[in-house]
């Protein structure tokens, strides 16, 4: 090991120049760098295992992501092409129901025809959510009655729950309100807001729906007595299928109130929720009156 001696120069000590000083120490100088190597060669050899995991895992989500797109967009197109032979239907029972002279088969076609109204109604809803983070939806604003519409569907969602007993009460600060806005798409807010009000209440629940002129704003408020919600879940209700875990089992899928937030804001409007526990829930949604 005498090579890994280290030794300094002799320096003379004293004056006559027959003393030195010299300093030597053994360094196992390859020993420390074959250890480092090493070491070194591992944390190498670690990082590219980690770097190849990474690698490889990024292109596994990559692939499912893309995957999951196509098939996304293949079973969206599948629901649109649903809604065509519903409409189809709809338009076959409103022709049927005029030609059969009996009431009672009137009846129960035009039942059959609100079921497929709902349908409809639903794949529109799907089809909101799906679109949701890519493209806008696409609104077709026509002159509109919102007072006369808000009464249509107030009056279509009662007859539909006729066997839940409960009471809807419509007012409106106008008798007449004509706005801009896509009829089919407000509908289903309305619609969403009112069926709410009745799934999430007892039997005998109160809903008021109310119209009020605001500042340049139309307000919407639908308002019931029923179970109400929590401080914190009033924030989340709005988010894709986050839903209220009931003491009784209600049918869902936690769409409705995204797809309402999604319509009120692409008509430039807001929507809100005040509830208590226990008491009762109002939505209130404001349309701008100049879309
Ligand atoms: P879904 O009714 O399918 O669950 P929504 O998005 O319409 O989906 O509603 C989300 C959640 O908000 C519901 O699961 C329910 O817990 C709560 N909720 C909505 N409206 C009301 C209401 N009027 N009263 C009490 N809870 C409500």
């Amino acid at each position: 090991n005498a090579l890994f001696i280290k030794k300094t120069q002799l320096y003379p000590i004293g004056t006559k120049g027959l003393q030195f000083i010299q300093v030597k120490a053994n360094v196992p100088f390859s020993s420390f760098i074959q250890e480092m190597l090493q070491i070194l060669i591992e944390s190498i050899l670690l990082t590219i295992i980690i770097l190849g995991y990474v690698i490889f895992l990024v292109i596994t989500i990559h692939k499912k992501d893309k995957l999951f797109k196509r098939r996304e967009a293949s079973v969206n197109g599948t629901i649109h092409d649903l809604k065509s032979p519903l409409n189809s239907i709809i338009t076959l029972m409103s022709f049927i129901k005029k030609k059969v002279p009996d009431i009672h088969t009137q009846q129960l076609v035009e039942n059959t025809e609100r079921q497929a109204q709902k349908l409809v109604n639903e794949i529109e809803a799907l089809l909101i959510t799906a679109r949701k983070d890519r493209q806008k939806v696409y609104l077709q604003k026509e002159e509109t009655d919102l007072v006369l519409l808000v009464t249509e569907v107030a009056q279509e969602v009662s007859m539909q729950h006729s066997h839940q007993p409960h009471q809807i009460k419509m007012e409106s600060e106008l008798n007449e309100l004509n706005l801009m806005l896509d009829p089919l798409y407000v509908r289903n807010v309305i619609r969403n807001l009112v069926e709410n009000a009745l799934k999430y209440s007892d039997d005998g629940v109160n809903v008021q729906v109310l119209i009020r002129n605001i500042d340049g704003n139309i307000e919407v408020s639908v308002t019931d007595d029923g179970w109400g919600i929590a401080p914190k879940d009033q924030k989340l209700i709005f988010r894709q299928f986050y839903r209220v875990r009931q003491h009784i089992q209600v049918k869902g899928y936690g769409i409705g109130l995204a797809v309402v937030k999604y319509v009120v804001e692409a008509h430039h409007g807001k929507i809100r929720v005040n509830s208590v526990l226990g008491k009762g829930s109002c939505f209130t949604f404001s349309l701008p009156k100049a879309q």
